[in-house]
């Protein structure tokens, strides 16, 4: 195929056999939210280029690199969306639903766009599900995330292969006390970093922390650390969320040089992390910012959130072969009609029997075919259970009831009866 009628390099298609997995984990994540009293939030894909560039911060990898940035008709410069944060701070602050103090915790799904180089776990078009919750300040909310996450990687199966990262950036300010310390610590050393450090030393020096250099990393070892410039204020929130962790039995690390590729955050930043996706090892990153809605224009309004990568999730699934055996199974009931007037009494019967088990999952065989080639089709279908419409029960108005996959011997079953059988032998998701 000539590549202009290709997929672009780092997006993806997700095809069919894909998408009941998909499905399951969204679905998880959906009702896990919905039991926990969040609200889905949903944000357009493209916004203007200046709305990333003033919440992500404009020293960022990000908005440096990464940004899908082009100009519409009008000559505006618009951008597709890296993460979903910043959208999420518009749309609350156009609507003015976090005024007045309201609280408001959402969440949303979606793709997000960057520019990265393509490989295992990282794309160039992705999919997150994201959270925010404004207008609540305690560490409760923190760790209510956390906690959240927690029991979704109970219910996902994959709790052993995910560790928890935790730091506290402090407030603005502390974290301005910090930044100059730590400048300070890293000029004198400056010969022995990376070129990518002494670029970041002068635009964004606490991302030097997060460096993958070696060299870099040896001389971090004897940094000023955060942990010693903390506010009070900080301290006591995040000593507030670690002993709810405890609480509850979260385990977690405490990592020092866990700094969040935005610039926005502020007190608790975390990670979920893992050893089983190679180098693309976290799969859940968040935390506090409680400066970004006045940075954006709103009243002082104080954030925290995460988001999690669809991508890795599902592919953590795969690894740790956590896939539900029942996910994979789309069809419960195969009808197969054999001549015109079965297949007429067909389509109806199928009809009457949904009107009956709406979650019922009856697939109707299309484009006829001789008995061998449908029921092959009902086979292949992954049905349990065969309907048989041939022209000796069209005589005694009844339906061949078959199982497929092995239990018990093939019966007739009366029209009217069908629903009613039906129901006692397919459980119903
Ligand atoms: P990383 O350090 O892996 O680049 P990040 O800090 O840039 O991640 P965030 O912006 O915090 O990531 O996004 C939250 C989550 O979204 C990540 O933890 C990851 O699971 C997922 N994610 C981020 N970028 C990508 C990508 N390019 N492809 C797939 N998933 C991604
Ligand atoms: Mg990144």
């Amino acid at each position: 195929m000539s590549k202009s009628l290709q997929a672009i390099r780092g997006m993806n298609d997700i095809l069919p056999e894909q998408t009941p997995l998909w499905r399951y984990f969204e679905g998880t994540v959906a009702r896990l939210l919905d039991n926990y009293g969040y609200k889905q939030i949903r944000m357009p894909i493209v916004e203007f280029t200046e709305l990333f560039k003033r919440s992500i911060g404009e020293v960022t990898d990000i908005v440096e690199k990464e940004m899908y940035t082009f100009e519409d008709r009008n000559g505006d410069s618009l951008t597709l969306r890296p993460e979903g944060t910043a959208a999420c701070v518009r749309a609350v602050l156009e609507h003015g639903i976090t005024g007045g103090g309201q609280v408001q915790k959402l969440w949303y799904i979606g793709p997000m766009f960057r520019h990265e180089r393509p490989q295992k776990g990282r794309y160039r078009q992705f999919h997150q599900i994201g959270l925010e919750v404004f207008n609540l300040d305690g560490p409760d909310i923190d760790a209510e995330l956390i906690i959240m996450t927690w029991r979704l990687w109970g219910e996902l199966g994959i709790r052993d292969a995910v560790k928890l990262e935790l730091n506290s950036l402090g407030t603005s300010e502390s974290r301005g006390r910090y930044r100059e310390a730590l400048v300070e610590y890293l000029s004198a050393h400056h010969d022995k970093l990376d070129e990518d450090s002494q670029r970041r030393l002068k635009t964004n020096p606490l991302r030097v922390l997060d460096t993958k250099n070696a060299d870099t990393q040896a001389v971090l070892v004897d940094a000023p650390k955060m942990a010693d410039y903390l506010d009070d204020e900080s301290r006591a929130h995040f000593e507030g969320l670690k002993a709810r962790l405890d609480a509850v039995g979260i385990p977690y690390v405490l990592n020092p040089k866990l700094v969040r590729g935005l610039d926005y955050y502020s007190k608790t930043v975390f990670e979920w992390v893992t050893d089983k996706l190679g180098a693309q090892g976290t799969v859940c990153a968040g935390g506090r910012y409680d400066g970004l809605v006045e940075q954006m224009g709103g009243k002082p309004t104080t954030g925290v959130g995460f988001a999690m990568g669809i991508e890795r999730l599902v592919l953590m699934l795969e690894t740790l072969e956590q896939i539900p055996a029942e996910i994979s199974r789309q069809v419960d009931v195969y009808l197969c009609a054999f001549g015109e007037q079965a297949e007429l009494a067909g389509l109806a019967l199928a009809e009457r029997v949904r009107d009956q088990l709406p979650n019922l999952r009856l697939q109707v065989n299309a484009g006829a075919g001789s008995f061998k080639s449908q029921f092959k089709k009902a086979d292949k279908s992954g049905a349990l259970y065969a309907l048989i419409l041939g022209d000796d029960e069209m005589a005694q108005q009844v339906v061949g009831f078959k199982p497929l996959r092995g239990q018990g011997e093939q019966q007739s079953i009366a029209w009217d009866a069908l629903a009613a059988h039906l129901a006692t032998c397919v459980v119903q998701g």
